[in-house]
């Protein structure tokens, strides 16, 4: 008995030792590394989604969705129609590419859900070396070339319906001769990959995202898919 109860005291300091130290370690990590999950490179304060809204124009209206907040010029209020798995089965049917050269979807990690300051990403991160082709995922129309504090260098694209929107960010820079309008084709290279808008200058990547446009095609509105789930449809 007393035996036991000497031998539980250092046993039980030890314990609660390591506990501490397993404690102080790992708020140490969440302090370093937020709310990103093991494993996982280094948040990225600044990968954010554009939110700033153009010279002229009035205050962005928070996207529905959440953290995929693109912004732009003010327009009707009314609410998109939820995302559904459909969408994602839908868009998975048609093997979008991967927008960044060289990129092999084994190399994707799904960021879709992760905390950004204050909202949810609600996007991929895509790191890739500066100035690394960014191509069109599939065909459809040049909706947007729009410039934010957030998002840098951006592209809005429509897909051939005009049903869903693919959102390309802190690019280095567009390619040379693009334009609204235009008529994108697949694996078109339409800008690099970079740092701008509050991208971190060390970490280049592309932040891709995908939403369901609302039944007015604002090419700043619709609900945001999870382009992870997209690229890793069963092919
Ligand atoms: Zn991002």
């Amino acid at each position: 008995m007393r035996r036991e109860r000497r031998r539980g005291g250092p046993v039980l300091l030890a314990g609660l030792g390591g506990f501490a130290l397993g404690a102080a370690t790992v708020l140490f990590v969440v302090w370093v590394y937020g709310v990103h999950p093991a494993g996982a490179p280094p948040p990225l304060p600044g990968v954010s989604p554009p939110r700033g809204a153009a010279p002229g124009e009035a205050p962005p209206a928070a996207a529905p969705g959440g953290g995929a907040n693109r912004t732009g010029p003010p327009g009707g209020e009314a609410a998109p129609p939820p995302a559904v798995g459909s969408d994602v089965d839908a868009l998975g049917r048609r093997h979008l590419l991967l927008p960044v050269q060289g990129l092999r979807r084994e190399q994707l990690r799904d960021s879709f859900s992760e905390g950004r300051a204050g909202h949810l990403h609600e996007a991929l991160d895509i790191m890739a070396a500066r100035n690394t082709p960014v191509m069109a995922v599939e065909d459809g129309r040049l909706a947007k070339l729009f410039f934010s504090a957030q998002g840098g260098n951006t592209i809005y694209q429509f897909d051939p319906s005009e049903t869903y929107a693919y959102y390309y960010a802190h690019l280095e820079r567009y390619a040379d001769g693009l334009h609204e309008g235009d008529r994108l084709r697949r694996g078109q290279v339409i800008g690099y990959v970079g740092t701008s808008g509050n991208a971190p200058p060390e970490s280049p990547h592309l932040h891709f995202a995908i939403f369901r446009l609302t039944a007015d095609k604002q090419w700043w509105r619709g609900t945001a898919l999870d382009p992870f789930l997209v690229f890793t449809q069963p092919q």
